[in-house]
């Protein structure tokens, strides 16, 4: 089974919002599909669904580094966060958190602290994405945090969060500390053994697994007291109720095991794509900025500001290129993006930039094509709207 190519379909820079799925993991989907089977059944059909199961722990847990008792598994990435949240905001005190989070982090956040607003604080983050360390130890200080929640990874401008001091600091005053992981996993090395944080969100389709898919890492030993978001038959150790999704599992373990593989050379090969892309832009487009701190970056992520471009007239202007306007989650919604924003950026800024994606099966070709495709595509919409003289 291999991975059918894009080559006659658009260009697709979406990895962020998802990317397609690894030709292991779809044989691992297919597979578990073909037999029958629930993973809590005591019979040979249901020990077979549960070796899957059990086999996808493993492979999850070795991409993380960490043990397979570790993981729970969930619907994804939004689930593991408001599960996370949920469960360290009970033990009460205050949420710490950045205002650039997803919103799978920022909403739940908010939602949790509805009734005491200042339980929550958002740390603001600089003009290159970056999280203040100076506001976060002040936030700290307070000596009444629950959780710090800070994402590994910007989802739109590819932002890193350097967790070591993070972690530190928390600790050394005994707070727990979660990272939204999600675009992170699969797409650089992360090593929960020598990186300490408490819990961690991650969703399987960002790294070539199946979609609605994905597992919260609760460190062994931490002291939480866990709220469940569905009450039911008590699986994953009561984190998550309802029958294991074992195709979607076996999926996501089957991709983890193929992400890990081939990390090193992919995230290099990509940085190098990427490079490509984003200068030639720059060069070919002129007035335009590249958001995010340029050496913390995932590898596959350029986002930039077209000046006197709207991102949704270029995107349309260049159908032939899978790319997004801020962040998928949020497209369709008029409100520009929060993360731009809180970045400094002004809302005419935010609503004029474009976010490639790259990852494990980007060619060559796809640059090419998305680089004579934006050129032409910004070109004409910056001609369309210039005022006549
Ligand atoms: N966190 C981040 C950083 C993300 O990019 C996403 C997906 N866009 C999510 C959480 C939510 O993941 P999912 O929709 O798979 O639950």
């Amino acid at each position: 089974m291999t991975y059918k190519s894009h080559d006659v379909g658009p260009a697709y820079l979406d990895y962020n919002a998802t990317s397609p799925t690894r030709p292991e993991a779809l044989e691992a989907v297919l597979s578990a599909m073909q037999a029958v089977g629930n993973a809590s059944s005591t019979h040979r059909s249901g020990r077979d669904a549960s070796g899957r199961v059990d086999l996808a722990r493993r492979q999850i847990a070795d991409l993380l580094n960490c043990s397979h008792r570790e993981i729970v598994f969930t619907s994804g990435a939004t689930e593991a966060n408001n599960l996370a949240l949920r469960a360290a905001f009970a033990a009460g005190g205050k949420l710490v958190t950045s205002s650039a989070e997803h919103p799978a982090v920022l909403e739940t956040a908010k939602a949790l602290t509805a009734e005491s607003s200042d339980s929550l604080v958002l740390l603001p983050v600089d003009e290159d994405g970056l999280v203040g360390m100076g506001a976060f130890r002040a936030a700290l200080a307070t000596n009444d945090v629950a959780i710090v929640s800070l994402m590994a990874a910007n989802n739109e401008t590819g932002v890193l969060t350097d967790l070591a001091p993070v972690v530190e600091a928390a600790h050394e005053l005994g707070v727990l500390v979660h990272s939204d992981a999600t675009q992170l996993v699969g797409r650089l090395p992360i090593d929960l053994a020598e990186t300490d944080v408490d819990l961690l969100s991650l969703s399987a389709h960002k790294f070539g697994g199946p979609q609605g898919v994905g597992a919260l890492f609760v460190r062994r030993g931490i002291s939480l007291p866990y709220r469940p978001l569905l009450f039911g038959g008590g699986q994953e150790r009561g984190w998550r109720a309802g029958t294991l999704n074992v195709a979607g599992i076996a999926g996501a373990g089957a991709a983890a095991e193929a992400a890990q593989k081939s990390l090193a050379a992919e995230a290099s090969q990509i940085a190098q794509l990427r490079d490509v892309l984003e200068e030639s832009l720059v060069e070919q487009v002129g007035d335009c900025r590249v958001n995010g701190a340029r050496g913390q970056r995932l590898p596959g992520v350029t986002s930039i500001t077209f000046r006197g471009a709207p991102a949704d007239a270029v995107l349309a202007a260049m159908p032939d290129v899978a790319a997004s306007e801020g962040s998928a989650c949020s497209s369709g919604a008029p409100s520009p993006s929060h993360v731009l924003l809180a970045m400094g950026r002004s809302r005419e800024e935010a609503d004029s930039t474009v976010r490639f994606s790259l990852g494990y099966a980007t060619t060559a070709h796809d640059i090419d094509r998305a680089v004579s495709s934006a050129v032409r595509a910004v070109r004409q919409v910056r001609a369309a709207l210039a005022v006549p003289l």
